[in-house]
């Protein structure tokens, strides 16, 4: 399938226009412009345009707008859900805007929209400084943090979300405008957590904090310790201070031995605390490796990224449990048995902190309690284990059900959920459809977490 074309004669006067390079079907980098992180998305666009500058994404959705063309919006290609691209229609790619400016003096940078953690970790850490993000250093700053955005700094700090303190956006009318506390307000409120639904975020300005060396890592245990170690991880973090994140799971090691993970990270400025308070981490058994340390934040941003390449086949399921009771862990001790490939996860992240103090309609982000997040990520590289393997997290999704809460993560969603979506925004789901209304009233912008203006 080649993937319908622009009308000749249009696409080659909007080629003119931009600065970027406009990619299409048949073109030598048409293959690699429609591939992102998750195999398993095979869609063909009708057109990339690898932006340049905010004037090309204008011209872009104005373009789109006037012919009627379908658009995505492309940040860091990690949605697992595909939401990056589109069949037919016109790309609005961002991975060529990838600037990043930190301000030392006043602690904050200034990020294009397409850059990923990893390009801004790189300039935060020159001045001893982070922003809060997500766990792995290929993620797109653009997705990661409209959806919210949790990571390693989050009970400290909050989500990704709460640290913006200004954007400029290309909203469906095509016009750049600003959106902050002070312009566009309402905008700005929606931004914050409500994914790609209000416009092309072309630069976002976070607040940094002096993070620079943290102490953290990978602690593995054999597999057949796991409903031991989640109890105690539990207890663990019913007093964990908030300098301290912690995530858990069941994953593989590299040679395939399946085993369970606990991987905490302290960010407080006292190393040597941060140390003694993790210290019964690493005793809650014989672990097979313990790789905890005192490391540059941007080393702990990237630990696990070996574990999750780029190309392989994904597909995720996800839900918000009320506490990780017996139960919940007999559970997931016995869905585990079920993960086949070795890539596989099965993870469950704890936020709260920060973040879970604010109010749920501070911003569009509304998933701020202390509920534990279990993620069933089978991962596989076969195009004929796609079946069984979707099937493992759908079953396992099911089985936790009866303890879930109803809520979800707005960036783990994969295709597909649309109940999901209205769920993980709660109570602020109707005041999005209104200012869905407000600033994109056709839809159209629709590749993503999509609120529906006529919901
Ligand atoms: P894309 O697929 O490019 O975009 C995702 C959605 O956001 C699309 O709808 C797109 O249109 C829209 N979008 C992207 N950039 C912009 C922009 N600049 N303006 C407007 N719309 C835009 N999430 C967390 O919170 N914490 C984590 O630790 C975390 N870890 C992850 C690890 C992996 C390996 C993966 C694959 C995902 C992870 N996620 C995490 C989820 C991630 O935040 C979401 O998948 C997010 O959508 C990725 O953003 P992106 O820009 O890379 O993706």
């Amino acid at each position: 399938r080649a993937g319908k074309a622009l009308p000749t004669e249009r696409a080659t006067a909007f080629a003119n226009e931009v600065q970027g390079d406009l990619i299409q079907p048949g073109d030598r980098d048409y293959e690699e412009a429609r591939h992102i992180w998750n195999a398993l998305v095979d869609k063909h666009p009708g057109a990339i345009l690898k932006c340049r500058d905010t004037a090309d994404v204008v011209a872009a959705v104005k373009f789109a707008r006037d012919n009627d063309i379908l658009v995505a919006v492309r940040g860091g290609g990690h949605n697992v859900g595909g939401r990056a691209l589109c069949d037919d229609g016109l790309v609005i790619d961002l991975s060529r805007m990838r600037d990043v400016h930190v301000d030392p003096a006043r602690q904050t940078v200034r990020v294009q929209g397409g850059a990923t953690l990893g390009d801004v970790d790189r300039e935060t850490n020159v001045h001893g400084l982070a922003v809060p993000f997500g766990v792995i250093s290929k993620t797109g700053v653009g997705g990661l943090t409209l959806g919210g955005g949790v990571g390693w700094l989050v009970r400290k700090y909050g989500p990704s979300c709460d640290n913006v303190l200004s954007m400029e956006v290309v909203t469906a009318d095509g016009v750049a405008r600003t959106a902050s506390a002070d312009e566009n307000p309402d905008l700005f409120w929606a931004l914050r957590g409500g994914g790609g639904n209000f416009g092309v975020v072309t630069s976002f300005l976070y607040q940094a904090y002096p993070v620079s060396t943290v102490f953290g890592g990978l602690i593995v245990y054999p597999r057949a310790a796991a409903g031991e170690i989640l109890r105690a991880y539990r207890t663990f973090m019913e007093t964990a201070p908030e300098d301290l994140t912690v995530y858990a799971g069941f994953i593989c090691t590299p040679d395939g031995i399946p085993a369970t993970a606990v991987v905490p990270c302290w960010s407080g400025e006292d190393l040597a605390e941060g140390e003694r308070a993790i210290a019964p981490l690493r005793k809650l058994g014989e672990p097979l490796m313990d790789a905890v340390q005192a490391m540059p934040f941007p080393a702990m941003q990237s630990i696990l990224d070996a574990a999750f390449p780029a190309g392989t086949r994904n597909y995720w399921k996800s839900a918000f449990v009320k506490g990780l009771s017996d139960e919940v862990v007999d559970v997931l001790v016995e869905q585990a048995k079920g993960m086949t490939s070795p890539l596989s996860g099965l993870l469950i992240e704890y936020y709260g902190g920060a973040g879970g103090r604010k109010a749920s309609d501070t911003n569009a982000f509304a998933q701020r309690s202390s509920d534990y997040l279990i993620g069933f990520m089978p991962q596989w590289t076969d195009p004929a284990e796609d079946d069984p393997q979707i099937n493992w997290a759908k079953g396992a999704w099911k089985a936790i059900q009866p303890y879930a809460t109803g809520g979800y993560l707005l960036n783990y969603l994969a295709e597909g959920e649309q109940e999901a979506v209205q769920a993980a925004f709660g109570a602020n789901y109707q005041r999005l459809v209104e200012l869905k209304r407000k600033y994109d009233p056709t839809n159209f912008f629709r590749m993503n977490q999509n609120i529906q203006p006529d919901a």
